[in-house]
């Protein structure tokens, strides 16, 4: 997921923000807000993190604010005609500030988010999303935008300046730039209401996951590993439960409970609270605010002049149309659901056999699927944890993008940060300084749970040259001083994806913020993220990374190979809680002005598809925040499959390599066609300079197990 949203990683919240940050000021302006100051310091300056108080926030947006107002004036009243670069350069060049204040902003409402944050978070969302209106509802500004971009073939423009104003100007249109007062009018009172709904969303689940645990007993741990057993103590010491044992309501607390834990009563105590966040009828219920949440996107949709919101989204996307994303999705759901059913066989086979007396429920999935691991394929999961320290792997993404990239990481001690545990690290390939990494490990009360990236600034060549700034962010438990961590492999998989969307920014080598790095379209995004989860199996990174945390050998070759066969395994539970998201995402918003009881509507629509009743949503609607708590992925969620399939596709171009995963020319028209052109080129021409033709489904199936249809 990805930048200036919230949880999962990190480009999609570039296209709602994108105004904000195509928005700079330029001129002289003073500088005595320190929020609003230009980053200084050593390796190409940084967040003034050291100068922050919560306080400070709400003065310097509204100042920030004020002073991008001032330049928008300026650039939408100039007298001369409207030229590429008196608007569209001129507007690449404004609020700056602004952009420095907002990125520190989301750095604390995602990481620091404690009660006076949230106070001021609740407030200045929407005087943002009404600023944001205000700039695209500018008349005499858009009537420049247009101008520019109506005569850009007759002006002798670089092809990157064409896409510029073809980018800025769909921005503007898409959101309504060109509609009647009256319906500007209601828009804007649309998006306003909307932040605050998102807001309160994504605080509400924040609510439910740091308001409920299930506190256990010594004697109700049976079946759980010694890690388990010790992070669930150093948890209830925190809230000073000592001798006692704590789950909190996260993804990372609930989902090794369920895998491991044999008493079936307490999988599904822990289940139930985990799927019903959101959705208990409480003060942090999020039911009434998805009816509303839908029928104002749905409202929205139709002012903009589409039929519903998923028709707005689609169409500025790769895939165009909600017809092309249901057509996937559809595709992949008869197939994996097929599997889900011999998984589910293989599952009640082993129950059966140990008598017992019970048939396969959610709360059953996880821990029945390790068991068949271990049968089927003589693996579990904690035979490959002591080789997986959380370290280590870091320092195996770091010399896979050496090898790729030429990309070299140093850890420095000289630049602020917002919490202690952060730490940064110095980019550069030779001698040429690339940007700056920011890593915030560990889970903490106020941060938002899930792993994602976030782009504090986005690399330019514009006005003397930028350098980007980016971060990645997870929840690890944190050890004991000098203990390593030791991780899943599924962490560690997700570590090598959200450093894939972390590369994408740092590679960038454009000309113009807004068309940098993670700035592509959405259903693009999670291309170079899902890609780089592909060198965390190869034997280069594993043999020299993935060492035992008390011997320091490497894994044994048996053991991945092991690990290897096991790719496949659950990949009809994994598709398919995946899928049945995606799918009621884009039903939802194709509903249009239905209202929509959330409840009713996810138990319908489920019901409609098929969905195995051994399985859950990943993300039930009342937390389903990748679409609730902003635009990022709202008829969206389908991103990753639709990525997915082009990264199976890349993949194979990879294996099919003379180098491999390590082929030098391959890497290099990767970074060439793809990692370094941010949204300079359209995505589907780039992945086709990439690979010679387009990308189908095939590879996918191939990846995910199913032998059909063969290579061409
Ligand atoms: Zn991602």
């Amino acid at each position: 997921m990805q930048r200036r949203t919230f949880l999962l990683a990190s480009a999609a919240a570039a296209a709602t923000t994108s105004l904000l940050s195509m928005t700079n000021p330029s001129a002289a302006a003073p500088l005595e807000v320190p929020l609003l100051a230009p980053w200084k310091g050593p390796h190409g300056g940084a967040p003034s993190f050291a100068k922050v108080k919560v306080t400070d926030f709400k003065p310097a947006l509204l100042e920030g604010i004020e002073r991008n107002r001032t330049e928008i004036a300026k650039i939408a009243g100039n007298k001369a005609p409207p030229s590429f670069e008196n608007t569209i350069a001129a507007l690449e060049d404004a609020g700056r500030p602004l952009d420095r204040v907002s990125a520190i902003f989301n750095v604390y409402t995602s990481t620091m988010n404690d009660k006076e944050m949230q106070a001021v978070e609740k407030e200045m969302s929407s005087i943002l999303a009404a600023f944001n209106d205000e700039v695209i509802q500018n008349a005499a500004l858009f009537a420049r935008v247009k101008a520019v971009y109506l005569t850009r073939e007759a002006a002798e423009l670089s092809p990157e300046q064409q896409r510029l104003v073809w980018v800025v100007y769909r921005r503007f249109a898409r959101q309504g730039a060109a509609l009647g007062d009256a319906d500007k009018v209601r828009l804007a009172d649309i998006n306003k209401q909307l932040s605050v709904l998102y807001t309160a969303f994504s605080q509400n689940e924040l609510g439910d996951e740091e308001d409920h645990w299930l506190t256990l007993e010594d004697a109700e741990l049976d079946g759980l590993p010694d890690w388990l057993r010790a992070s669930a103590a150093a948890a209830a010491e925190d809230k000073k439960l000592k001798g006692k044992f704590l789950f909190a309501n996260t993804r990372s607390a609930i989902e090794p409970f369920l895998t491991y834990s044999i008493c079936r009563d307490l999988r599904e105590k822990a289940f139930r609270m985990w799927t019903s966040r959101g959705d208990n009828g409480d003060a942090h219920d999020n039911n009434v605010a998805i009816t509303e949440i839908l029928q104002l996107r749905a409202e929205k949709a139709k002012l903009l002049g589409y039929p519903t919101f998923a028709h707005w989204i689609t169409d500025y996307q790769m895939a165009k149309t909600p017809d092309a994303v249901m057509n996937l999705l559809l595709k992949v759901w008869a197939p994996f659901t097929a599997r889900v059913r011999e998984e589910v066989a293989d599952m009640q086979k082993i129950a059966d056999a140990e008598g017992a007396g019970i048939r396969i429920a959610p709360w059953d999935y996880r821990f029945y699927a390790e068991k068949v691991r271990k049968a089927k394929y003589d693996l579990d999961e904690s035979e490959m944890k002591p080789y997986l320290q959380l370290e280590k792997i870091r320092e195996g993404m770091f010399w896979a993008a050496g090898q790729l990239y030429g990309l070299e990481f140093a850890q420095v001690h000289d630049l602020p940060v917002v919490h202690k545990d952060v730490r940064v690290f110095d980019v550069h390939r030779a001698d040429k300084h690339i940007g700056l990494w920011y890593f915030d490990p560990y889970a903490r009360a106020g941060k938002q749970s899930g792993a994602w990236m976030d782009g504090y600034r986005d690399q330019e060549r514009f006005r003397g040259g930028i350098t980007p700034i980016v971060s990645n962010n997870t929840n690890f438990v944190p050890g004991k001083p000098g203990e390593p961590i030791l991780i899943s492999w599924d962490d560690a998989s997700t570590m090598f994806h959200e450093f894939g969307h972390a590369l994408h920014g740092l590679n960038s080598n454009v000309i113009y913020p807004t068309l940098s790095g993670t700035g592509v379209v959405r259903d693009f995004v999670e291309f170079p993220s899902q890609l780089n989860e592909h060198w965390l199996p190869t034997k280069e990174v594993l043999s020299r990374f993935a060492l035992h945390y008390k011997t320091g050998k490497p894994m044994p070759d048996a053991l991945v190979t092991k690990i290897k066969k096991t790719h496949t395994f659950n990949q009809g539970f994994i598709t398919v809680e995946y899928l049945a998201c995606a799918i009621v995402d884009m039903k939802a918003h194709l509903a249009g002005a239905t209202k929509i009881d959330p409840r009713a509507f996810e138990t319908a629509t489920l019901a409609e598809i098929g969905m195995p009743e051994e399985i859950v949503m990943r993300h039930r609607l009342p937390h389903f925040g990748h679409i609730f708590s902003g635009e990022g992925y709202a008829a969206g969620y389908y991103d990753y499959i639709w990525a997915d399939t082009l990264v199976a596709d890349a993949a194979e171009a990879f294996e099919e390599a003379p180098g491999g995963f390590y082929d030098k020319p391959l890497a290099k028209k990767l970074y060439d066609c793809i990692i370094s052109r941010g949204n300079t080129v359209d995505a589907g021409e780039a992945y086709r300079k990439f690979r010679d033709r387009d990308a189908t489904v095939d590879a996918l199936m191939r990846d995910r197990g199913f032998p059909a249809p063969p290579k061409a």
